[in-house]
């Protein structure tokens, strides 16, 4: 058997400065993308594994996902526009996965990994 050791302590919390360029993302499209698939299908589900957080979570879940960006906006040097199309519906664990394909993942190429796996 393995002895855990209860005294060891990582010491977290040290403050940072760290700087980043973050490029703005506009949440009316966002919003508009939501409210669209909300007005179509009556539902927020993730379009690679169908989670839908009301279904699961009620009523804290109502109205809630992620949006997804297909097109990168880091890729893009300058402003880019943002069409309804460009935009996915996802849950939060899928769009992390999304995020750490390398380049990102398509939503297909996930929905393929989970599909092979379930
Ligand atoms: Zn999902
Ligand atoms: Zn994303």
């Amino acid at each position: 058997m393995v002895d855990v050791d209860h005294e060891i302590i990582g010491v977290e919390g040290n403050p940072r400065f760290r700087t980043h360029l973050v490029r703005e993302r506009n949440r009316e499209i966002v919003q508009q993308k939501k409210k669209t698939i909300l007005a179509q299908a009556g539902k927020l589900e993730c379009e690679v594994c169908t989670f839908n957080f009301k279904a699961i979570y009620g009523e804290i879940g109502n109205n809630f996902c992620e949006v997804h960006h297909l097109i990168p906006l880091n890729q893009a040097d300058g402003l880019v526009e943002t069409k309804l199309d460009d935009l996915a519906i996802v849950c939060s664990n899928c769009h992390r996965m999304l995020h750490k394909g390398k380049p990102l993942l398509k939503i297909e190429e996930l929905k393929k990994i989970i599909g092979s796996i379930r």
